[in-house]
């Protein structure tokens, strides 16, 4: 019911060793090389839109005449394409080719995973035979995924191949909801049960605060030097210093907590629930909030994470629009207000709660609303009926919310 099934895809990189001479290998990478820095000069030149039947008749022909074959061709064209698309949206300078690479069709090599040999279809008729230099662990992992497409360069005196497989991944049916806030200071999860039972209650701290200290350092110089912190070298250089520090801090984090929450969201069968980033923007006080101090960059690169971690494990992962998620009652939908620092109040039925579990009891009520029946897709329809309102507000006030103020290190 989501479109079709999601699949996960990874690399193999490995260093290659031609067996006997390797010229023929040399002479087709940079045969490549030119082939592919032709098509992107007059790619170049062209400013309308370019499909794929129109590249493929303004090259194939020339491209199969100085010896590649069939699909070589359309790895030329179609790479070319998307190197001029994406130097147009960036740098706006036109592509210049120095390294040795090329891309390969499945069709264009024979990989061996248990003799761990590759043969290459190169140009002209010729082939190359390499022996893949890794460990058996590596490539076990990959016996049963579809193998599509490799590359395979010259760098430093060595070759190297990567190669790109695929499978399908195979959703896991999910038994709990697993509702995920990101916050400034905090990252708050929980999981429900379909019909409404909370499971876990889990924080986590952000690294937001360090980040934005490398931040905040930039800007003041950048603001100190306006036009010439560039052109100054140890400014430049201090400036990119914060900048990969501020990189290395969000991966770091964010891989970290991708793979924790997707090893808790197996352990409890979660189908992974959170916010849907492009629904918050400026109309949105979270959104405003994000904007003025980080942007969304940081959020967006932990949920992906999250995805991937997830996809890795055949877990699903749903984004839902957030809107109202921190500011109504979960117990009877009326605007909340503030009680105490992060903790709300409704003014009607006088639940309260912690500012941020709300918003992961909100994100599972709609959920469940989005996905009624019997809350998840594939649930057999014997599982009790989702509940509309989860346990953390049944009773007279809310009970666990209240002083949860646990934090998970990271
Ligand atoms: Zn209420």
């Amino acid at each position: 019911m989501r479109g079709e099934e999601p699949v996960v895809i990874e690399a193999l990189k490995m260093r290659a060793l031609p067996e006997g001479s390797y010229d023929r290998l040399f002479e087709f990478l940079r045969l490549y090389r030119d082939a592919l820095q032709m098509v992107v000069d007059r790619v170049w030149g062209i400013s309308g839109k370019l499909s794929k039947k129109k590249l493929h008749k303004l090259f194939y022909n020339n491209l199969v005449s100085m010896g590649f074959r069939a699909h070589h061709a359309k790895e030329i064209y179609i790479y070319a394409k998307s190197l001029v698309d994406s130097a147009r949206s960036n740098s706006g300078r036109k592509p210049v080719l120095r390294k040795l690479s090329a891309r390969i069709d499945k069709y264009d090599y024979k990989l061996d995973l248990g003799n761990t040999t590759l043969a290459l279809k190169l140009h002209n008729g010729y082939e190359a035979r390499l022996r893949l230099v890794t460990s058996r662990e590596r490539v076990e992992k990959f016996r049963g995924w579809g193998n599509y497409e490799l590359v395979v360069k010259y760098e430093d005196g060595e070759f190297w191949v990567s190669i790109y497989f695929k499978r399908v991944a195979k959703q896991v049916r999910p038994r709990t909801v697993m509702s995920i806030d990101l916050n400034f200071d905090n990252i708050t999860l929980t999981i429900f049960t379909l019909d409404g039972r909370l499971v876990k209650l889990k924080r986590f701290k952000t690294p937001h605060r360090k980040i934005l200290t490398h931040k905040i350092w930039v800007e003041r110089t950048q603001k100190r030097y306006p036009r010439s912190w560039r052109f100054i070298k140890g400014v430049r250089k201090a400036i990119e210093r914060h900048g990969e520090r501020i990189k290395n801090i969000s991966w770091d984090y964010s891989h970290r907590v991708g793979d924790l929450v997707a090893e808790l969201a197996l352990k409890y069968y979660s189908v992974i629930v959170l916010e849907d980033l492009d629904e918050l923007r400026e109309n949105n006080k979270k959104g405003r909030e994000f904007n003025k101090k980080l942007g969304l960059w940081f959020y967006r690169r932990i949920q992906f994470c999250v995805e991937y971690e997830a996809r890795e494990r055949n877990l699903e992962a749903i984004k839902i629009n957030p809107k109202a998620t921190s500011s109504k009652c979960p117990r009877c939908g009326k605007k909340l207000a503030e009680y105490e620092y992060k903790v709300l109040r409704c003014r009607k039925c006088s639940f309260i709660g912690d500012r941020d579990v709300i918003a992961t009891i909100n994100l599972y009520k709609k959920y469940i609303k989005k996905y009624p029946r019997c809350g998840v897709p594939g649930v057999t329809l014997n599982t009790p009926k989702p509940n509309e309102n989860p346990s953390g507000m049944q009773g007279k006030r809310d009970e666990a919310m209240k002083h949860i103020k646990l934090y998970e290190p990271i």
